[in-house]
């Protein structure tokens, strides 16, 4: 763990298009003219309600992209989430005191950081959402949309306003498909291909600090369609016994992430 005085980052992208950050992971606010949203709520340490109300006062819809612990520990400050019902029980059990302590590694936090009722907060109330549902938040719209793969309950929202496709951790550099909630790669590819008939420019996602460009998306689907899981790097991955792989694209290495045209899966045999 770090303690740190200031534990939140905070940046303005455009007007009423905010970044959150905390542990390497991001949190996004939309303002619209009458409701803002707040698009996952990351680990939870400190008060994340602080750093929203400090951005506005207006009524907030939280919602989770998915259930992982990184995502959606921090529900319980608002009261609850939105949350795709295929991933509730994931969610429940990312926010369970064990879930948490497994994390604190990595953590962030501040110096007042009370471990005790931080283990024990549990999620709040979370209600079931899905594709199509729309939230209006006054002048900017949200539709979510189901983007299966990462988890079963993963979902994007899309805004038309600003052509902006926020993905949680659906679709990005470096896609984990390996764990016991990650659908199967022909679910990703499915997922990929929904996004890329979205007129979008650029995709927010949760372990990324900047927008990515749409064209992104056909080096996810070039990996994702021609993957060879058969040369792919064999790592110990986090949370699983069996062989996961990390496989990138023809002619790029697993290390060479700066490479503008970089992907890679992190996938187990049993999700091909
Ligand atoms: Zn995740």
């Amino acid at each position: 763990m770090t303690y740190k005085e200031e534990i939140y980052t905070l940046r303005e992208l455009e007007p009423g298009i905010f970044r959150i950050g905390n542990s390497g992971v991001f949190m996004d606010l939309i303002v619209g003219e009458h409701r803002a949203l707040l698009f996952d709520t990351g680990y939870g340490f400190g008060s994340l309600k602080d750093v929203v109300r400090s951005i506005t006062d207006k009524p907030l819809y939280v919602v989770n992209s998915h259930g992982h612990v990184d995502h959606a520990c921090g529900n319980a400050q608002f009261g609850g989430a939105y949350i795709h019902p295929a991933d509730l029980a994931l969610c429940l059990e990312h926010n369970t005191p064990a879930y948490r302590k497994m994390e604190l590694n990595v953590a962030e936090v501040p110096v007042d950081f009370d471990m005790d009722a931080y283990l024990s907060l549990g999620t709040g109330a979370l209600e079931p959402v899905g594709e199509g549902h729309i939230f209006d938040l006054g002048g900017i719209t949200l539709q979510v949309l189901e983007f299966p793969g990462h988890t079963a309950g993963s979902i994007g929202l899309y805004c038309p306003e600003r052509k902006l496709l926020y993905v949680g951790d659906a679709m990005n550099n470096f896609v984990w498909l390996f764990l016991p909630e990650a659908q199967s790669l022909d679910t990703y590819i499915g997922s990929l291909h929904k996004a890329a008939a979205i007129p979008f420019t650029h995709m927010i996602q949760s372990h990324e600090p900047d927008p990515v460009p749409k064209r992104k998306l056909w080096d996810y689907l070039d990996l994702a369609e021609h993957l060879d899981y058969e040369t792919g790097l064999s790592v110990a991955a986090p949370g699983y016994e069996g062989d996961a792989r990390i496989c990138t694209r023809l002619g790029i290495h697993h290390d060479d992430r700066s490479h503008p045209g970089f992907a890679a899966i992190l996938i187990a045999k049993e999700k091909l």
